[in-house]
């Protein structure tokens, strides 16, 4: 296109947005350990949800798994930052692996937070997304019937536990702010005893992408989300956006998926990536904007994060 036709837009960039200190640390984990043990190094499941990242530590000798019996014994295995039932260290162990855990801590703080309950004596009810990778790995902490999934408001309504008064709940940390609070507030209604986290389980990444997007989506014709259908925490950014006001709202996992017919002309966006995606894929999908349109980008203020994780000490230095 003529660059003197192309229409004007604004682009309100949200912040902060991509990549979370458990994220960052999970790549690094995997980074660390091929340099330090040489490929082939294994990671049971996608690292973190984005294909890209995924096949950029392929190309550098990371084998992706899904179960550890495709891992030879002797060799180094990975566990996504996602984490795992408990089963799965002690079957690596038993099939002579070394293991390398990139659970993100606030993940294992859930863990943790289940296994008290458990000792308490309590009835766990866990609020989550059946059959993601984390619900998994947090309901494998403890004996099968220890803890109850639920995943909406109305089984909150109906769900029926051992004894009433003796209840907990914990929840997936990628979940909808506010859709969580509702499904809360209805398990207090009918149980007045009910035990909650000491801290909140939504993690703050969480927390402060979807706080983002609520501060751009009602000024915005449309909103894209840079991540994978599989990520939890970006399908909840783009429901945020909807019910913030921006009916327009999408899933975009690279800048080659954008449907420009029928993006149309809008005359401002917002944009904002999941905690899996890299800013590489938010600056790709602005640079097919530039392309078509005169585009005028605003960083728009956020909340500073300033979270880093430690990786585990047999990989420092
Ligand atoms: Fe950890 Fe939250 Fe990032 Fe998940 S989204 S890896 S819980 S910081």
């Amino acid at each position: 296109m003529n660059v003197h036709n192309r229409p004007p837009l604004e682009i309100l960039l949200a912040n902060p947005r991509g990549f979370c200190a458990g994220v960052e640390r999970a790549i690094q984990i995997v980074e660390r350990a091929l340099e330090k043990y040489g490929a082939p190094v294994y990671v049971r499941h996608e690292i973190v949800h984005n294909r890209f990242v995924v096949e950029g530590l392929e190309k550098r000798g990371a084998v992706f798994v899904e179960e550890l019996d495709e891992v030879p014994s002797g060799a180094v295995v990975v566990f996504s930052a996602h984490g795992v039932p408990k089963w799965v260290p002690q079957d690596a162990e038993r099939r002579e692996q070394f293991y390398l855990d990139a659970t993100c801590p606030l993940v294992s703080k859930v863990h943790v937070e289940a296994e008290r309950h458990f000792r308490d004596g309590l009835h766990i009810i866990m609020i989550g997304h059946a059959g993601h990778p984390e619900v998994i790995g947090t309901m494998g902490q403890l004996p099968e019937g220890a803890i109850t999934l639920i995943e909406t408001a109305a089984q909150a309504e109906s769900v029926v536990v051992p004894d009433e008064n003796r209840i907990a709940f914990i929840t997936q940390t990628t979940l909808s702010v506010d859709d969580t609070s509702e499904i809360v507030d209805t398990l207090k209604r009918r149980f007045p005893s009910l035990s909650s986290p000491r801290k909140e389980d939504i993690c703050y990444a969480t927390t402060n992408r979807q706080s983002a997007v609520k501060q751009i989506a009602e000024n915005c014709d449309m909103l894209l989300v840079v991540g994978a259908t599989n990520s939890s925490n970006s399908k909840r950014l783009v429901e945020v956006a909807e019910r913030a006001g921006c009916q327009r709202s999408l899933l975009v996992q690279r800048a080659a998926e954008l449907d420009w017919d029928s993006i149309g002309t809008p005359g401002r966006i917002g944009v904002t990536a999941g905690a899996s995606a890299p800013e590489v894929l938010v600056q790709e999908v602005l640079d097919a904007f530039r392309e078509r349109f005169a585009v005028q980008v605003t960083e728009v203020d956020g909340v500073s994060e300033d979270v880093i994780f430690k990786i585990p000490r047999v990989l420092r230095d």
